[in-house]
């Protein structure tokens, strides 16, 4: 019998986990041995059939052979360049590492080696530039050799040493993971086990089991979802809050008069419904939905404003520092002249700054705190915490959103997202939360022109960004989608700045922000734009959700095929948030019929309503990896537009069982009790087994 739960056992615990590794997994969301076995590819690599022999350069490969040489250059300062002589059956190949000095310790002479990556022909020699390698010496192969795993990672993160940390975890814990789901269930509907299927999932022996594993994690993450939030229902009839508003006060109209705008129909009428729930004995359960660039925000505010007029604490996490610091100001800036204190919390925090803003946030002292999800952590504990606001709450685990919960008894909870999903799914999927849409958006608002161009027009595209700036706006310049974590792409990324800022733009301020930046650079940088000190920012994705920089007129989207439909409509909501006309340029030299359709439905459509129905429609059921789309909802694997009949399947037989068995008592539910308990227990919102 398992004596701890893989969702309390800390991962500091795993075989390779040092407290360096500790605080890095932690800061991708990975804090326990089930968060970590949960941490699934976004894609894999076949590095399966390796050729003897007869390579064709340009082509990604994996070769097999022996080490038979090695050597290290130093060409220039800041470059290391390591090399392999390798014996391949006939061939001879030099594999080429970069920058990685340390490889020379891990690769010796005579090793047998499997080096993946691309071949070409250089000086008469056959090259193999490394993307990854794997010393054979007896252990399973993780990195080569076989269907390798790619995952999502946040920085400072190899997938070397993910894969790592992953094969320890399931070695530890591969034979101790109780099956959970009824087997009735998984008989019917034809899905493995949990031990097996999570094997499966990381280290697949063919392309079939993945599937077969996808389908059961889906099928998972749905049920277990659909379950909560028919026990949330019931639940929510019986527990009531504690605390009690005050009627509106004078400040409410005071706010409302220091806005330079006034509230569009759509934003007045979500705050009624808002208002109305607050007021109610019952904790408001409520999810503000809107069009990117709609204004929720403010709708936000006024509910925070409510709560502390009451003399309550209200909280707002979001999902970036980008932009947990853009909140920050800007509700500071409303609540100070009515007298609130405002504060954030992020990770990047000095130790000494945090320790004085904890002791104000558990004395009361300061009404409004935002934050990320550091907001989440143990450490920070609110007086009367009546209201927690979630922004853009599809990049929130479940987990997380409840754990922000529980920092108050019973707090009301605001919920926004910019990510519209279909009216047909919002039900299905949004069981548990009351929905308000802002529709339409704030007067006077042109559509972004959008224009589809190709990599050979991209002087103009720069030229044109040259005569928006003389002009005195700002503009962004999006980065292909790249993995944050990988330096090969960062490296593109500042190539790109360097290149503009010497060519295309010179004469211009152009600076960079990506995801590895540290906190405080990030923070200056986007400070600085934000000042109009930076006229273009080349970016990665880290500018996607919310980032409010209202003389950002002209954006440009590299490689824009590469990006989802949700996404682009994200990135290109940065734009034309002010007065003046707003143009976004979409590169791309794809002839895909996929990816055509998707610009072009870019080009031709700028509601995000309509277009999330488009996107429907893209998506077919069979779709494998695919883009990921940021619209992912509570999802880490399964996707409600795409998997739509598994999310229908789930809510039946959540509903099925949770009518039969409402306090799951039975028997044959108490490994699912037990499953969901270990899951969520101890974030209050479920009274259980
Ligand atoms: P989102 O819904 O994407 O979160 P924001 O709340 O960031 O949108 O608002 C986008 C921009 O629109 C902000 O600059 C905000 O000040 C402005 N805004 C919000 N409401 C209105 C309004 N009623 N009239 C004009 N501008 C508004
Ligand atoms: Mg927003």
């Amino acid at each position: 019998m398992v004596s701890s739960s893989l969702w309390d056992r800390d991962v500091q615990y795993l075989k390779n986990v040092g407290p360096r590794r500790v605080y890095l997994l932690k800061k991708m969301g990975v804090s326990t041995v089930g968060d970590l076995l949960y941490h699934f590819p976004r894609d894999y690599d076949n590095r399966s059939d390796f050729k003897p022999g007869g390579y064709v350069s340009g082509e990604k490969t994996t070769v097999r052979g022996v080490v038979a040489g090695l050597e290290e250059k130093r060409p220039r300062r800041g470059l290391t360049i390591t090399r392999a002589f390798i014996h391949s059956g006939m061939e001879r190949l030099v594999a080429v590492w970069f920058n990685q000095p340390f490889v020379r310790r891990q690769v010796t002479v005579g090793a047998r080696i499997l080096v993946t990556g691309k071949v070409n022909s250089f000086h008469n020699e056959l090259q193999i530039q490394v993307a990854d390698y794997e010393i054979e010496d007896g252990k399973e192969m993780i990195n080569s050799g076989r269907i390798v795993p790619i995952y999502p990672l946040t920085g400072g993160i190899s997938q070397r040493l993910i894969r790592l940390i992953i094969k320890s975890a399931l070695d530890e814990w591969g034979h101790r993971l109780p099956e959970f789901i009824p087997s009735e269930m998984l008989a019917r509907f034809v899905l493995p086990e949990t031990g097996p299927a999570l094997h499966a999932i990381h280290f697949p022996d063919s392309f079939n089991e993945i599937k077969m594993a996808r389908r059961r994690f889906i099928f998972e993450e749905f049920f277990i979802h659909q379950l909560m939030v028919a026990l949330m229902r019931k639940r929510s009839r019986v527990d009531k809050k504690n605390h009690v508003y005050p009627p509106g006060d004078d400040r409410e109209r005071r706010l409302l008069s220091l806005l330079p705008f006034s509230l569009t129909p759509g934003q007045a009428g979500a705050w009624e419904e808002i208002k109305k729930d607050m007021a109610r004995p019952f904790p408001m359960n409520r999810l503000l939905q809107g069009d990117v660039g709609s204004g929720k925000t403010v709708v936000c505010v006024l509910a925070m404003l409510r709560a502390v007029s009451g003399g309550f604490q209200a909280a707002f996490m979001a999902p970036t520092e980008i932009l947990a610091e853009q909140h920050y100001l800007n509700i500071k800036g409303y609540f100070e002249s009515l007298g609130v204190q405002v504060g954030l919390v992020t990770g990047g925090m000095k130790k000494k700054a945090r320790k004085d803003l904890l002791i104000k946030i558990a004395s009361g002292e300061t009404g409004v705190v935002v934050g990320t999800h550091a907001l989440i952590q143990e450490d920070v504990q609110f007086n009367k915490l009546a209201l927690a606001v979630i922004d853009e709450q599809h990049r929130f685990g479940v987990r997380q959103r409840a754990m922000l919960r529980k920092k108050g008894q019973n707090p009301d909870v605001l919920v926004t997202t910019a990510t519209p999903i279909p009216r047909t799914l919002a039900m299905t999927v949004y069981g548990d939360l009351d929905v308000s849409t802002i529709s339409g958006l704030p007067p006077g608002r042109k559509p972004v022109k959008t224009f589809v161009c190709s990599k050979s027009q991209l002087g103009m595209v720069y030229r044109e960004i040259k005569k928006e700036i003389s002009l005195g706006r700002q503009g962004y310049i999006v980065c292909p989608l790249v993995e944050e974590s990988e330096k090969v792409d960062l490296q593109a990324a500042v190539e790109l700045k360097e290149y503009l800022s010497s060519g295309p733009l010179a004469g211009c301020a152009v600076e960079i922000l990506h995801g590895r930046m540290k906190p405080e650079e990030k923070e200056s940088v986007m400070g600085r734009f934000r000042d109009g000190a930076v006229d273009v920012l080349v970016s990665t994705t880290v500018i996607e959700v919310g980032v409010d920089i209202p003389n950002a007129a002209i954006m440009a989207v590299v490689d824009a095929d590469r990006f989802g439909l949700a996404q682009l409509h994200q990135l290109r909501g940065r734009v034309g948030r002010g007065d003046s006309p707003a143009r976004c340029y979409l590169i791309s030299d794809s002839r895909g019929e996929e990816p055509v359709y998707r610009l072009e439905a870019m080009r031709t459509i700028s509601d995000g309503f309509v277009l999330a129905e488009k996107d429907l429609e893209l998506r077919g059921p069979g779709e494998m990896h695919g883009t990921r789309q940021s619209g992912d909802l509570l999802y880490r694997i399964a996707d409600p537009v795409r998997d739509f009949r598994a999310l229908e399947t789930a809510a039946r037989e959540a509903r099925r069982l949770v009518d039969g068995d409402p306090e799951l008592k039975k028997a044959e539910n108490a490994a699912l009790a037990r499953e969901i308990k270990a899951r969520f227990s101890g974030l209050g919102f479920l009274s259980i087994g």
